[in-house]
């Protein structure tokens, strides 16, 4: 079975509205989908009735953004309640300071002679509340500043680089407890991008678990066939469940529906008891 639990659509950073996605998605074989806006849910109405239309069984989901000791994390929320009080007020104040710290952005690319970089940002944003860097991303890539998102991201979007602000987003505990509180399953996203030293990583994910996290993702996109066996290891190694997700964002833009390969077989899915 083809499950594919993590992507994004144009409610947050992906370049395609919820029901386009849903229909690469099926095109490419998936019959088990969720979408997973960053601190987003207003495309999961959309991306639900899609997904009925194409046959596939549809995941209510969110990608929550954590600051733990400095690091951007993230944490994904699957079969969550979209109606939830405390995920939504949630929600808000991650969104809250993003249009904020987009214009800092702009200031810091105008200091190293991009102009009009916010407004060009928000071009490419369908929801100006969730403009982000891959919206800077896309506009310096169309401008002609850099030859890719890619390359915006190494020469202008990472700590470091001149366009990057640094931002406080939610606290682990509370974006797992947001996620439990609307009925879902807590899942620490990509482990593999993070750089953790191996004692960081320990201290990550007792703390995750502590607050009652679910899962990790194993096989994603955003990590290399080493890291699948690296944190399928760590899955069993810490009890947790297994998840599987493109990271889709785009046509172009990293890893594609229906071409990663299946969790090892040793692995507890965490869709295991969902009765699909
Ligand atoms: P933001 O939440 O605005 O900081 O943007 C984070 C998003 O930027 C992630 O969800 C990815 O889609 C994208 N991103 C982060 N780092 C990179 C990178 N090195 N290359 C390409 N995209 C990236
Ligand atoms: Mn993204
Ligand atoms: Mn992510
Ligand atoms: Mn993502």
């Amino acid at each position: 079975m083809n499950v594919d639990l993590h992507c994004h659509s144009s409610a947050s950073d992906g370049a395609l509205p919820p029901a386009e996605v849903a229909r690469r998605a099926a095109r490419a074989g998936v019959a088990v989908w969720a979408l997973t806006d960053h601190d987003e849910l207003r495309g999961l109405d959309e991306a639900r009735a899609a997904a009925r239309e194409q046959g596939m069984r549809f995941v209510d989901g969110v990608e929550i953004s954590v600051t733990w000791r400095g690091s951007t994390l993230h944490v994904v929320g699957l079969r969550i309640d979209p109606g939830s009080a405390a995920l939504r007020s949630g929600l808000d104040s991650v969104r809250d300071g993003r249009v904020e710290r987009a214009r800092r952005i702009g200031r810091e690319l105008a200091e190293a002679g991009i102009e009009g970089a916010f407004e060009g940002a928000l071009k490419h944003a369908d929801n100006p509340a969730m403009v982000g860097r891959t919206h800077f991303a896309r506009f310096l890539a169309a401008a002609g500043v850099v030859k890719s998102s890619k390359d915006a991201f190494r020469r202008f979007l990472v700590p470091g680089k001149p366009g990057y602000v640094p931002h406080q987003w939610a606290v682990l505990g509370d974006a797992v407890g947001w996620i439990r509180a609307a009925g879902g399953h807590a899942v620490l996203a990509h482990p593999g991008r993070y750089g953790l030293s191996p004692g960081a990583m320990d201290s990550l994910l007792l703390e995750f678990i502590g607050a009652g996290g679910a899962g990790i993702e194993v096989v994603t996109g955003s990590h290399t066939p080493e890291q699948y066996r690296q944190f399928a290891a760590v899955a069993r190694q810490y009890e947790l469940a297994a998840s599987r997700g493109s990271d889709f964002h785009g046509p172009d833009e990293g890893a594609e529906f229906g071409t990663l390969p299946p969790l090892d077989p040793s692995l507890r899915p965490i869709w295991r008891d969902w009765g699909l």
